[in-house]
């Protein structure tokens, strides 16, 4: 691979401390970042040059909480002013019809957009394995993420708690628990590389304390602790959430994980929202990463994170556009925009900065996947992920600081996206992909999933 020389950025945003270089450069050599500097980068006769004046340049940004099959389902109508349960409720009927196709399709397209929102290193959380549909859904992702050059964090979901055992999804969605053991363990077999540059890692993520038995929780943090792979699951989400706790085992969300042997520094958490002074002090002790979807927050009207405090109590806290179907977008750089504008509702116009958000989606978020010291800083010897992102546009125009206004302007898609040294967006188009032919591929196939459930519904 040549090397890449980005050169004449306006501004350098490297993580390092919250400083800008004005005016530099990144060398890219192989997978890794070589240099950076200001000024004038050196001369290296076979470099491929990238011209970024009228650039901002930040570290490739990290999502640590997504559903990339909900983008065949966004803005459902019946589920489209819900809260969570009865959100879910609707759209399980629809999500019963995915298929392996499908999934391709919702990978693609997610990642598609994610690419071009500044995304580098994307973490989806894929629990819907319908009774009917061919088993092997994760391989389907990763066999996208490895075709489009995305580092990928396939997490391997489930649901084994149906309606007729006292869960809220339907029985046709979920599985049996040895089902779902074995396949857990053929899936990191199969596809997890423990190396911090690794461009596929695996995760164990159970969906939530209402779809999954607390037996299958406490075995599955038993066989990511044998495998050496990382937990996830969604928690603290709603008050529903709590009230469906309490009555079925009779404690608070944080204490069902407790007692499932999941306070680790190797869990991390989608929303994470509804917790007490003393559980959040529990979270940071046991070095527990919160995934903050702010947007799907809102949206659902589920509550606002204490991203402060958790911050506070050392959690790492990344940042997630969590699912399309209560997003609508996969838009990372839209989503530390909410990020900052949620925080302040919570914390004060200046309880949560533009830097906040920034850390949020880049060293953060590399922590709370365990990858800190290969992902979400431009330094000599991370990861060669950058995103190079153009505000010389009319929604950029006149913004006077580079990374206030990066977050706070109207989102930017970037103009170059490189991940492991690999050029997957220039000029604004991402490399080797048809997006026309995706886009009407993918509706298509949404179009089929709700004539699907229209049909059964009749
Ligand atoms: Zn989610």
């Amino acid at each position: 691979m040549r090397p890449v020389i980005i050169a004449n950025a306006d501004a350098l945003v490297t993580m390092e401390s919250r400083h800008v270089i004005r005016s530099g450069y990144v060398v890219l050599e192989g997978s890794q970042v070589h240099s950076i500097g200001e000024g004038a980068p050196p001369a290296l006769p076979d470099a491929l040059t990238v011209d970024a004046s009228g650039c901002v340049v930040t570290p490739g940004l990290v999502n640590t909480h997504h559903h990339f099959y909900q983008t065949l389902t966004r803005a459902y109508p019946p589920s489209v002013d819900a809260t969570l349960f009865p959100w879910l409720r609707a759209l399980y009927p629809v999500w019963e019809g995915i298929t392996a196709h499908s999934v391709r399709l919702g990978t693609a397209l997610a990642m598609a957009e994610l690419f071009l929102s500044g995304c580098t290193t994307t973490s989806d959380h894929h629990y819907v394995f319908p009774c009917d549909a061919e088993p092997r859904l994760i391989d389907a992702q990763i066999e996208v993420a490895k075709n489009l050059g995305m580092r990928f964090v396939a997490t391997r979901g489930s649901m084994s708690l149906g309606t007729r055992a006292g869960g809220l999804p339907p029985d046709s969605v979920v599985q049996d628990e040895a089902v779902i053991l074995a396949d857990c363990r053929r899936v990191v077999e199969d596809y997890h590389d423990p190396d911090p540059f690794g461009m596929v890692q695996v995760a164990l993520a159970p969906c939530s304390p209402f779809s999954v038995t607390p037996r299958l929780m406490e075995a599955t943090a038993t066989l990511a602790a044998e495998l050496g792979v990382r937990l996830h699951t969604h928690l603290a989400e709603t008050k529903d959430e709590q009230d469906y706790c309490r009555r079925h085992y009779g404690c608070t969300p944080l204490e069902l994980l407790h007692r499932t042997g999941w306070l680790s520094p190797r869990t991390w958490l989608a929303h994470g929202i509804h917790f007490s002074d003393a559980e959040i002090r529990t979270l940071g002790d046991a070095g527990v990463g919160i995934a903050h979807c702010p947007t799907s927050n809102m949206r659902l009207a589920s509550g606002i994170a204490r991203v402060p405090a958790l911050r506070a109590a050392r959690c790492p806290v990344g940042l997630g556009v969590d699912g399309s179907a209560s997003n609508d977008s996969s838009h990372l750089l839209l989503e530390m925009r909410q990020a900052l504008l949620l925080g302040r509702l919570g914390a004060g116009a200046d309880g949560f900065s533009a830097w906040d958000a920034l850390e949020l989606a880049t060293v953060e978020g590399a922590r709370c996947l365990g990858r800190e010291r290969a992902l979400g800083r431009l330094t000599p010897g991370f990861a060669a992920d950058v995103a190079v992102f153009e505000i010389t546009d009319v929604a950029h125009s006149g913004a006077m600081d580079p990374v206030a206004g990066l977050i706070l302007c109207a989102p930017a898609q970037v103009r170059h996206l490189f991940v492991a040294g690999r050029h997957v967006v220039c000029e604004g188009r991402i490399s080797g992909l048809d997006v026309g032919s995706l886009c009407a591929e993918h509706r298509a196939e949404s179009l089929r999933l709700r004539r699907r459930v229209a049909t059964h519904a009749r």
